[in-house]
């Protein structure tokens, strides 16, 4: 007997942390190999043309998932608690918004999406959904069960993103997902800045909890990812979709995703510690007004991250007090260990600069100075502040 014939099961006794190395393997099936191999597949051979006409096959075609799917595929199942019944693999975050929401629309229907849904989710809801007659509209993301006044007796949906892209706010997913419910309404949510580790949204009544897995799952800013977790009520429209619309991830990415997957408990352990620290550290500096970040606790939603999260990651933002543009970019030209760039969540930090006001519909964005959102890697802490402090000197200097 070697380690291959010990087959891994999932057992509900164990922490997060073992999980996440041993859910979704199976070395029997791989000779005892650790990891599954990367299927490059289209074809898949039948025995028979009897067998072929009966699609009597484990797998049928590389479209429909290869064991290399289902290995990521079912790792995050297990991940995001007993309510899940089934994930799906896109090929970007924005493909696993857009597949969730067409999964749960008919013509007809309306959604409710938060104010501060990620830019291009609001985007794909008035320019593709509005074309086939779903209309959308947009509420404050801090409302609890003032949501309720909201819905319309056509609203198939309510959208949430938590903490809001860009902004930090915190929802109340439990209460608005309650509301939904009471109303008939299916809940989708964009779970990208907890993953499943410091949030299972499934688990506090949400029905479809999206990720990008560009950006934590990957871990490495080296892949295009996007995945779908169902609970028992939309498992059936979800996979039909994906399937009915030709959807498939490149194995590649597939397997990246996989390895990101394995570190994912240690990465963010750090990027929550050195987040908060370089949170603080701004915070007390004489530039800035206010930090975005809703695990510390001055922060409007702390009360509802304690509550409901488990950890913070390494993404949040920062208020400056009002200096000119020009000042602003000084700070962030003179960043050596801070990328400018889209995106996040890869071993790198990041800053750049944002403005919510022009994407506002139900809220006022006013945050009383120019904002810049974080991205804290796994860099050293002081390295990074270091680095701030001279960000800070060009910004004194660009304000005189
Ligand atoms: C980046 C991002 C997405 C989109 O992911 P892609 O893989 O870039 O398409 C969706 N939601 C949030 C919150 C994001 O930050």
């Amino acid at each position: 007997m070697n380690d291959s014939s010990k087959k891994e099961s999932p057992s509900p006794a164990r922490h997060t942390d073992t999980r996440v190395v041993t859910a979704g393997r199976d070395p029997a099936s791989y000779h005892g190999f650790v990891n599954p191999p990367v299927y490059h597949a289209s074809t898949v051979l039948y025995p028979s043309a009897e067998d072929f006409l009966a699609h009597r096959a484990r797998y049928q075609y590389g479209r429909r998932g290869t064991p290399t799917t289902e290995a990521l595929e079912g790792a995050l199942a297990e991940l995001e608690g007993p309510q899940c019944a089934g994930v799906s693999l896109v090929p970007s975050g924005l493909a696993a918004i857009s597949t969730a929401l067409l999964s749960v629309v008919k013509a007809g229907d309306h959604v409710l999406v938060t104010d501060s849904a990620y830019g291009p989710t609001r985007t794909y809801c008035d320019q593709i959904l509005s074309r086939f007659g779903v209309t959308t509209s947009y509420y404050d993301p801090l409302l609890g069960t003032g949501i309720a006044e909201h819905f319309r007796d056509n609203t198939r949906a309510v959208y949430l993103e938590s903490p809001g892209s860009l902004s930090f706010e915190m929802q109340d997913v439990a209460t608005i997902a309650k509301a939904a419910h009471d109303k008939g309404a299916l809940v989708l949510m964009d779970n990208t800045w907890a993953t499943p580790l410091y949030y299972r949204p499934l688990d506090h009544g949400v029905d479809l909890a999206i990720q990008a897995g560009t950006k934590y799952i990957g871990g490495h800013s080296d892949v295009m990812l996007g995945t779908i977790s169902a609970n028992a009520a939309t498992v059936a429209a979800l996979k039909n979709t994906v399937r009915l619309s030709g959807l498939c991830e490149g194995p590649d990415d597939v397997y990246l995703g996989l390895r990101g997957l394995r570190t994912l408990s240690v990465r963010l352990e750090r990027h929550f510690k050195s987040g908060i620290a370089v949170a603080r550290w701004l915070e007390q500096r004489p530039e800035v007004l206010r930090l975005l970040h809703p695990a510390l606790p001055g922060h409007p939603g702390h009360a509802l991250w304690k509550r409901d999260f488990t950890g913070a990651s390494g993404l949040f933002s920062m208020v400056l007090k009002p200096v000119p543009q020009k000042a602003v970019f000084a700070f962030l030209d003179t960043l050596t260990l801070f990328g400018i760039g889209a995106s996040w969540g890869g071993y790198e930090s990041l800053a750049i600069p944002f403005d919510c006001a022009p994407i506002r519909t139900a809220t006022r964005w006013a945050p009383g100075g120019p904002t810049v959102r974080f991205h804290i890697g796994l860099e050293a802490v002081d390295d990074l502040v270091a680095d701030l402090e001279r960000g800070f000197a060009a910004l004194a200097a660009a304000s005189a």
